[in-house]
């Protein structure tokens, strides 16, 4: 209905794609060609149905109609910028702070993670005048040219940059964010802010570890640095105990980034914070973001948040995110090719391993997400290794969603015996 542009054959679309969009990953060997999503189905051009366990975007399922009709509706009658007085970003502001702990009084609108966490990043220099940063040891906290500098997951070959001290994910001891720390200050950049995603996914999916953020984001406080709770991945419900994964635990968070999920695919996020870090930060540099902030992305935030408030999401999340993890644990104890599994509502990690060695196997890890595509279960993979399945699908995923996935995840593993 109204799509601007024409539709052409997968073959011939792969072709064009590589011409123009050049060396762009696409997901799976058999690339799936997308024309529709619904709740936990993508639905292929070849008419095929599969059952999406890997976006954490769509929270509350694809082309979920309250977001939807809220999009429309703004679109349809007012968008523009945050400089205007409009109800929309001011709504959306009360309703995040309602959720946060009461510290938390200002939120700043922005259009993407990488942008929420590069504010954050700015906020804690102008806050501490440290120039230095920690983050764990596989993280991705973005794209821009300081988050990249958090993201070592993205550097391939590239040193670290001088600025930067890595620490080992849990269930490493937190104790080498104290090294850190003190590295840091020998260094002379002493230590701005550490950002921790609050599930640790690229690091292969290992929290929320509270004990751990808790110490790390103590030995931050004593240098006088700030803890950034990245809830891009982590938040809006994903682990089922709470909507701000860090609230479960009581981190002392400084600072909160929240993105990905915010507007259930409509681009929004944020940065969250108190006055007395915020306040200065934009006094002093004027902060406006043309899109951040603008009604029909603010419209769709409210609604999501709405929604996963009346559709009780979280209690759902922990009802079926302990069913998968019982069925997976299940699954592990009777399959040698498979290892660890850690799971936090619907924040899900499994090891594969080779059978014989008990090592991590990248190469059996990348057979089993394309023999669960050709079954028509969408994952993905993670960890420093590439060698963890990561399961993190729609939040509106349901019991009998979880018993398709597990039939898939069997059969494939199976066939690799
Ligand atoms: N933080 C985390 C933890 C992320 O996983 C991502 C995206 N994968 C980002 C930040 C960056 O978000 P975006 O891609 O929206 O810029």
């Amino acid at each position: 209905r109204g799509l601007p542009y024409r539709r052409r054959p997968t073959t011939e679309l792969l072709r064009a794609r590589s011409q123009v969009l050049g060396g762009l990953e696409v997901s799976y060997a058999e690339p799936v060609h997308l024309v529709g999503g619904r709740g936990v189905l993508l639905e292929g051009a070849d008419g095929r149905h599969y059952l999406d366990a890997y976006n954490n975007v769509p929270v509350l399922g694809h082309s979920h109609p309250a977001v939807v009709d809220a999009v429309c509706s703004q679109l349809a009658t007012l968008n523009t910028n945050s400089r205007y007085l409009q109800e929309a970003p001011v709504e959306l502001a009360e309703r995040l702070l309602s959720t946060l702990p009461a510290r938390f009084d200002r939120v700043l609108l922005v259009n993407s993670g990488s942008e929420a966490n590069d504010l954050a990043w700015r906020i804690a220099r102008h806050a501490t005048g440290a120039t230095g940063g920690i983050v764990t040891s596989w993280a991705y906290h973005g794209v821009t040219e300081a988050t990249f500098a958090f993201s070592p997951e993205s550097w391939g070959d590239s040193p670290s940059p001088p600025h930067m001290r890595l620490v080992e994910p849990p269930p490493a001891a937190p104790a080498a964010v104290a090294s850190a720390v003190e590295s840091l200050a020998a260094s002379g950049h002493g230590v701005a802010a550490m950002l921790v995603d609050g599930v640790f996914t690229s690091d292969g999916i290992r929290g929320p570890a509270h004990e751990w953020t808790a110490a790390a984001a103590a030995a931050v406080h004593t240098a006088g640095g700030l803890y950034v709770a990245d809830e891009v991945q982590a938040g809006h419900g994903r682990t089922g105990d709470a909507l701000w994964s860090f609230m479960a635990g009581e981190v002392p968070a400084d600072l909160v980034t929240l993105g990905k999920p915010m507007g259930n695919g409509y681009p929004v996020a944020a940065v969250c914070g108190p006055a007395e870090l915020v306040d200065p930060f934009i006094a002093d540099t004027d902060y406006f973001s043309t899109f951040g902030g603008g009604t029909a992305a603010c419209a769709a935030a409210v609604a999501v948040l709405r929604a996963i408030e009346e559709e009780h999401v979280v209690a759902r999340v922990a009802a079926t995110g302990a069913r998968l993890l019982t069925a997976l644990r299940g699954v592990a104890s009777e399959e040698p090719q498979v290892g660890d599994v850690r799971g936090w509502g619907l924040a899900v990690g499994v090891d594969i391993v080779d059978p014989a060695s008990g090592r991590p196997d990248p190469a059996r890890t990348g057979r089993i997400v394309e023999g669960m595509r050709e079954r028509g279960v969408l994952i993905g993979r993670t960890g420093q290794d590439r060698a963890s399945l990561k399961i993190r699908p729609p939040l509106v995923f349901g019991d009998e969603h979880a018993d398709q996935l597990i039939e898939a995840l069997t059969s494939t593993l199976h066939s690799l015996r």
